[in-house]
């Protein structure tokens, strides 16, 4: 097929602009075969952009030669043509199409580009598989639904900017070739040419320089910022992820809540048109796991956890007893009318149980006002009575135990929780529920190394009533530290920053920090802190979990543009790839492990 320059061709409108009053008019369309039929010598091709779709007509009565060359015209072939706009003749409006009262009487066509079978068919839903979908990502790209997604992220990012300049905060950039910045994933990193031996990493986020920049005085910051981390295989993790990153100075925790609900409610009502109420519910860190069992909790169904560790102090069950002595919890989880399911449904929820850890999942099903089954004849009347109420179960209802250590039976019973949700479908879809978790511990003790941990990261300032318990109790102290929870996803982290040298060495020394490693690592940071740090917090909503949820996607996958594999492969252009020889003597490096 002979292909041909635009030229005079200029496209004057998009294949999703045409309608009814249009009729009569010559227009110039440009775009890709969608579809072609052949319908009696009528050839109808519904002409697609990301606008939408026209359909456009070549009448056999026409010009030979022009139907010759439609005739020749493939899928996703790209082409321009003009013609006449014409209503349709009635009993052939599509009312499903926003065109579909019109189509294109083709007078003449250009023929830009032709395509080779395309290795799947843009259909929607689609049937490729996602390695087909990654691989060929640009004919994905093309698809509806796809461009959709995009234009959604595309308004996502600017209804947040537009309201983070309202708000008078400015954007800065930040670099990508930095200093290393401890967000809790490796970093990736670059080494340097000029300065052999020597790297740069990757941010995996602009939190020092963020602080930083409150130190210049730039007091309202924010940066639509790419954060890049080397993290474990993850179904729903990239190694590149966007923050819309604020930093603000002179604030409390109540500021920047009050700033990021309007970014919020801002973002919804102008992608969605939705309104979202403010200001969020706030929950302690504590409250989030003795009732949930997550520290990010799906409060959009109840099925709380409740503790019965208090009713069980003289139980004869050892599993119950062992625990609570060793200074551990007894919990347990109503699956309200699940009474009446067979041993093998129990048994695989157990499963699951051990899966996560547990060492079994005691139950007992309530009928007739007691326990039956399960562990039912470890339980005195009285106790029975006391869980029956407490957990405000009836008849007809399977009550789940934990007994472990506390932190387990959290983490056991609200994945169990969250299995319920999935399974039974709890969680009304229509709901939007928004909170804050405040007041996290400061620090998690990791038995592995034997040794603190930073919770959140190391730049968050202690609550001022736990300054005193750094170096005497560091498990107590809690941080001005708060995340932003929707629906059981993790929206944003934050917290209020330490400007002080002497507290920000202390939480160091915490972490087992040597002052040589303090300074050797963040020294450019501590020094900044002597000039004249004001008091200052941010926060870090995530922009491809936004408009996941907004778009109501599962995976953040589908939501950028070119994502990587869980494995961190790029299909589409092949990296990671192996370097040329002559690059890798450029940078003075050698692998030690071959492809
Ligand atoms: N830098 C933090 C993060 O990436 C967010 C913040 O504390 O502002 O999680």
């Amino acid at each position: 097929m002979k292909l041909q320059p635009m030229g005079e061709l200029a496209r004057t409108h998009t294949c999703g602009e045409l309608r009814a009053p249009d009729a009569g008019s010559t227009v110039v369309l440009a775009g890709w075969v969608h579809r072609r039929r052949n319908l009696g010598g009528l050839l109808f091709v519904d002409l697609r952009d990301r606008y939408g779709m026209t359909q456009i007509v070549f009448r056999p009565e026409g010009d030979a030669e022009l139907l010759d060359v439609a005739g020749g015209l493939g899928s996703e072939y790209v082409i321009a043509v003009r013609g006449e706009v014409g209503a349709r003749p009635e009993g052939t409006v599509n009312a499903e199409l926003k065109t579909g009262e019109v189509e294109v009487i083709v007078r003449e066509m250009k023929v830009l580009n032709d395509c080779l079978t395309p290795p799947f068919v843009l259909e929607e839903p689609i049937k490729a598989s996602d390695d087909l979908r990654l691989e060929y990502r640009y004919l994905d790209l093309r698809r509806p639904h796809m461009q959709n997604l995009l234009m959604t992220r595309h308004r996502a990012a600017k209804a947040a900017r537009d309201y983070l300049c309202d708000q008078g905060l400015i954007e800065i950039e930040t670099p990508m070739l930095a200093k290393k910045t401890p967000e809790g994933a490796r970093d990736f990193i670059v080494p340097s040419r000029v300065h052999p031996g020597k790297v740069y990493a990757l941010p995996q986020s602009p939190q020092l320089y963020k602080q930083i920049l409150m130190v210049s005085g730039f007091d309202r910051y924010f940066q639509i910022a790419r954060c890049l981390r080397d993290e474990g295989l993850r179904a729903d993790r990239q190694p590149e992820h966007t923050q819309i990153d604020i930093e603000m100075s002179f604030v409390t925790q109540d500021d920047v809540f009050a700033l990021t609900e309007g970014l919020i409610a801002s973002i919804w009502q102008e992608v969605l048109g939705r309104r979202i109420e403010t200001p969020f519910p706030r929950l302690t860190y504590a409250d989030a796991m003795a009732r949930f069992g997550s520290d990010k909790p799906d409060t959009r169904f109840g099925m709380e956890l409740t503790d019965l560790t208090d009713l069980l102090g003289d139980t004869e069950f050892r599993v119950f007893s062992s625990a609570i002595k060793s200074g551990g919890a007894v919990k347990c989880l109503v699956a309200s009318g699940c009474g009446d399911w067979s041993r093998s449904q129990i048994d695989k929820k157990e499963e699951l149980a051990k899966g996560w850890g547990a060492k079994g999942l005691a139950y007992v099903k309530v009928t007739g006002g007691a326990f039956e089954g399960g562990i039912s004849k470890f339980l005195t009347e009285t106790q029975t009575a006391a869980i029956i109420e407490r957990a405000k179960a009836v008849d007809g209802d399977l009550l789940l135990f934990g007994a472990d250590a506390t932190a387990k039976v959290h983490n056991v019973l609200g994945r169990l929780r969250l299995a319920f949700r999935d399974e039974f479908n709890l969680a009304p879809d229509d709901l939007l529920n928004l909170l804050w978790v405040t007041d996290f511990p400061m620090f998690a003790f990791n038995e592995e190394a034997d040794a603190w941990e930073a919770e959140h990261h190391m730049f968050t300032m202690p609550r001022d009533e736990d300054i005193q318990y750094l170096d005497t109790d560091p498990g107590r102290v809690l941080g001005q530290l708060y995340d932003l929870v929707l629906n059981g996803v993790e929206l944003a982290s934050g917290s209020i920053r330490i400007h002080r040298r002497d507290i920000q060495e202390q939480v160091m020394r915490v972490v087992g920090m040597t002052p040589e490693e303090a300074e050797e690592r963040f020294g450019f940071l501590l020094r900044a802190f002597d000039y004249g740090a004001p008091p200052h917090g941010g926060i870090a909503p995530g922009l491809d979990r936004i408009v996941m949820l907004l778009t109501g996607e599962d995976s953040i996958r589908d939501v950028i543009a070119f994502p990587k594999t869980y494995k961190g492969l790029s299909l589409m252009d092949g990296s990671p790839s192996v370097p040329e020889r002559e690059v890798m003597d450029e940078l003075h490096i050698t692998f030690t492990k071959e492809p």
